[in-house]
């Protein structure tokens, strides 16, 4: 059956990857597909309704800052936002928001439905139209033909998917919904390296069935934090509590007496967990000494009681997950709504991708989320954003793009991915970044939203915004740095009252700010009642500017570390070079040399974990060596 219609770009998958590949792709101005499942799910968190958190909030700003929904969606659905890390430095700050799943789903929804040059479909895709050594199209369920020289494959946790409870298993690409099995077979008989991967969610507990008053409660942040660059506290919903319980001795007990009948532990599930994301019973197995594991007793909407127990999801038989749950401070009484249960499916080796995301085996095929082995919203979403603005540069004959390890997290993803793969699902860590002060969540749009604009996916209005935002950062260090304050002075007086000391010569108010005892908001109240008048500017204004002056020192080291590396990148690296007697190097980046054999000292600095610090050991032992 011959669809009429073609299209520019085709995204299979309605899923946090598969929703900004579409919008991505639709911004551009390319005529697109979504094809999914079920639009009731689109948008759908199959796990944890929160989004953001450490090196993820990072992925969330730097998908808005080029006009993706992730970061819009949370800001119209979070119900307890915080700012994890607020007391260290900016670099690995990052927003967190707890979501109302439903509202959630709403937003995205509302966002693609009026998204122009978008069309949804409800189908799954079941074959590929592969003409010689490109992809020409996809074929539903039903037969129905669409064509399009780009394809954007977002299938997530469905290929092949199989779904443990104990030892009982059925196919599922997720609970409640069907997996995505002959598209799955289709895609194993083409040139893909394939493996399995396996990830797992707790039960979820009805509210009512809690008592909260021995559970310890976690209160947002105030000031409440937004996600999105155009975010507005005010279109926050109503804000509630998480609270915190624990896991105890007896707990532990309950899982060890149950490991016999674990899918895990009884070799049933073949793939590979999230190390990071570890179920309750790898917890208890992992680390044995530890008689406690806390949990976060996370509400899964407004309008519903359903309560996420993050922390201890699970695999293990339904009888043995209410009998721990039971154990658990608050949960004596607990009724589970919907069993725990991990999931097993197909990835693909994404080192077969290019830096777009295309397949380097089928032109216009792109593969973008968690089909490239990688867990969590904000990854998928940071893939999807790419692959769907390079399937539409591509179906305009453009050249693709990918941000470099030094622009943005979405840089350092990607290039993980496809030069070093994964044996486990893959998570964004700032760990991950070797330039983690310049890619910090509070700049992604300065980083960002003036590539996205040259890309046509920036709108008039958050163009705007940026430009004005932009100009007032600007426009303050310029103001900041030509204002002095003399000694003798009432401005010195005012300023010294918060230093307790005094100043002692003269000093610009940039070269004030920029000392740690000081934030712009205790020097413009000091300095009210003198003659500097400090503006009462926006506060991601005044985040920027103190940012920047503060860290100047070591944003620059970066960047003279960044043309440094540029300069160096060529150079060769000896097969047989001896990193395992280096002084001054990690054992674990060690191993990874050892491992990788980088040829060059670009590919070794691109091995995750290879600091700035470690590479110029490396040319320090590389000229002992010559
Ligand atoms: P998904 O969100 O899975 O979306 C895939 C979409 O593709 C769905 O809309 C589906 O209907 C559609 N689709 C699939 N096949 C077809 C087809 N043939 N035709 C049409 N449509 C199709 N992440 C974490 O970070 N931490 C966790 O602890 C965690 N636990 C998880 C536990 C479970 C049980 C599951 C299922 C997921 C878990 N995740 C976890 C992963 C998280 O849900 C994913 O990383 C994220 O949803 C991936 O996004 P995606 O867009 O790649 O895929």
């Amino acid at each position: 059956m011959d669809f009429s219609k073609r299209y520019d770009v085709i995204v299979v998958g309605g899923g946090h990857a598969g929703t900004e590949a579409a919008l991505a792709a639709a911004r551009s101005g390319v005529k697109t597909l979504l094809l999914t499942h079920n639009i009731e799910t689109l948008g759908q968190m199959s796990c944890n309704p929160a989004i953001g958190g450490i090196g993820k909030s990072h992925l969330v700003r730097e998908i808005d800052a080029l006009g993706g929904a992730m970061a819009r969606a949370t800001d119209l659905a979070g119900i307890q936002f915080r700012v994890l890390n607020s007391s260290k430095g900016p670099a690995v700050r990052a927003t967190r928001a707890q979501a109302d799943r439903t509202l959630y789903k709403a937003a995205i929804r509302k966002i693609l439905e009026s998204q122009e040059n978008l069309e949804v479909f409800q189908q799954a895709a079941d074959d590929l139209i592969i003409s010689g050594e490109r992809v020409d199209g996809v074929v539903t369920q039903m037969g129905v033909r669409f064509f399009a020289p780009t394809v954007v494959l977002t299938t997530g946790t469905f290929l092949g998917g199989k779904i443990h409870i104990g030892m009982q298993n059925t196919s599922g690409g997720r609970a409640g919904d069907p997996p995505s099995i002959k598209l799955a077979d289709r895609l194993r008989e083409l040139p893909f390296n394939v493996g399995r991967l396996k990830t797992g969610t707790p039960p979820r507990i009805d509210a009512r069935s809690v008592d909260f008053s021995v559970m310890q409660a976690q209160p947002g942040d105030t000031p409440l934090p937004v996600m999105s660059f155009m975010g507005r506290v005010e279109d926050h919903p109503e804000q509630i509590n998480c609270y915190i319980t624990a896991t105890n001795e007896r707990c532990h007990e309950i899982i060890r007496g149950g490991l016999d009948r674990s899918p895990m532990y009884s070799g049933v599930i073949e793939g590979i967990g999230p190390r990071y994301c570890p179920s309750i019973e790898d917890k208890v197995m992992r680390f044995a000494d530890k008689t406690s594991h806390q949990i976060f007793v996370e509400p899964e909407g407004l309008t519903t009681n359903e309560l996420y127990p993050n922390g201890i999801s699970t695999s293990l038989p339904f009888d043995v997950q209410i009998e721990l749950v039971r154990q658990i401070r608050g949960f004596e009484n607990a009724h589970i709504t919907r069993p725990g249960y991990a999931i097993e499916y197909d990835f693909f080796d994404p080192r077969e991708l290019q830096h777009s995301l295309e397949t380097r085996f089928i032109k216009g095929l792109y593969f973008a989320g968690q089909i490239n082995g990688t867990t969590g919203y904000e990854e998928a979403g940071a893939q999807g954003l790419l692959a769907g603005i390079n399937a539409a540069r591509a179906s305009r004959e453009l050249e693709s793009w990918c941000p470099r390890r030094d622009q943005a997290y979405i840089g350092v993803l990607v290039d993980d991915l496809i030069s070093m793969g994964t044996t486990e699902p893959y998570r964004m860590f700032t760990s991950r970044a070797e330039y983690r002060l310049l890619l910090r969540e509070d700049n992604a749009d300065l980083r960002l939203t003036s590539i996205g604009r040259d890309m046509g996916l920036i709108d008039d209005s958050r163009w705007q915004a940026f430009c004005q935002k932009q100009d007032s950062i600007g426009d303050e260090l310029k103001r900041l740095k030509s204002v002095w304050v003399q000694p003798g002075t009432d401005k010195e007086a005012a300023i010294s009252g918060l230093l307790d000391k005094p100043l002692g010569r003269e000093y610009s108010l940039a070269d004030l700010l920029a000392r740690p005892e000081l934030s712009y908001k205790t020097m413009r109240d000091a300095l009210h009642e003198t003659s500097i008048d400090m503006p009462q500017l926006d506060p991601q204004v005044t985040q920027q500017v103190e940012i920047q002056l503060k860290y100047q020192g070591y944003i620059n080291r970066q960047e003279e570390d960044i043309q440094k590396l540029k300069r160096q990148e060529n150079t060769a690296l000896p097969a047989d070079f001896d990193y395992q007697h280096m002084d001054g190097l990690s054992n674990e980046l060690k191993q990874k040399l050892l491992a990788a054999r980088p040829d060059t000292i670009a590919r070794a600095a691109r091995i995750p974990g290879m600091t700035p610090a470690a590479v110029s050991l490396l040319l320090i032992y590389l000229k002992k060596y010559q």
